[in-house]
């Protein structure tokens, strides 16, 4: 059974996301999104609210587990006895921490990351514009799922 991990922040899980999942399930047998705790990044929604929101909007991919992870990508990786990292890649500014990142993770856990296109509909669209735009109180209907625009709009009241 090939399976793959697909990391990243999360916050908050956007219709790009979602792209690379559903393709990504369609890859391989198993995949597991694995949320990042990153205390460090400052994120807007807390682990449990990005955990739920994925879970809601993935609910109808039976092959697809919503996990997190703390630490090293290739530890959880290598326990979950995945064959690759998932990652998705949008602007050429996404390429050079790409491959600073699956460099070293080949290197430290013997492992390849596989990369997937972004779907040219999402190719501007990041966790950071959708919180910017929800901030100003700006329409995000069309960037992320039903139930993550009624939790955007929930966190900008407080
Ligand atoms: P991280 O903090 O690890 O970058 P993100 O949640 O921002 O976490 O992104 C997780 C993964 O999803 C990364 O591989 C990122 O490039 C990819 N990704 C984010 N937005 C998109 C998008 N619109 N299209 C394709 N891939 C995306």
């Amino acid at each position: 059974m090939k399976i793959a991990v697909y990391p990243g922040s999360f916050d908050p899980v956007t219709n790009g996301h979602l792209d690379i999942i559903g393709r990504g399930a369609g890859l391989f047998d198993k995949l597991v999104v694995a949320v990042a705790r990153n205390p460090r990044k400052k994120p807007l929604f807390t682990l449990e609210e990005r955990i739920l929101m994925l879970k809601e909007s993935a609910k109808r991919l039976s092959n697809v587990e919503i996990s997190c992870f703390n630490g090293l990508i290739v530890d959880f990786a290598c326990e979950r006895q995945a064959a690759a990292i998932l990652r998705g890649l949008r602007a050429l500014s996404d390429f050079e921490y790409e491959f600073q990142m699956a460099s070293v993770n080949r290197k430290i856990g013997n492992i390849e990351t596989v990369f997937m296109m972004t779907g040219n509909e999402y190719a501007y669209l990041s966790s950071s514009a959708v919180k910017e735009v929800a901030s100003f109180g700006g329409c995000v209907k069309g960037f992320v799922p039903q139930n993550v625009v009624r939790m955007l709009m929930e966190k900008c009241k407080q």
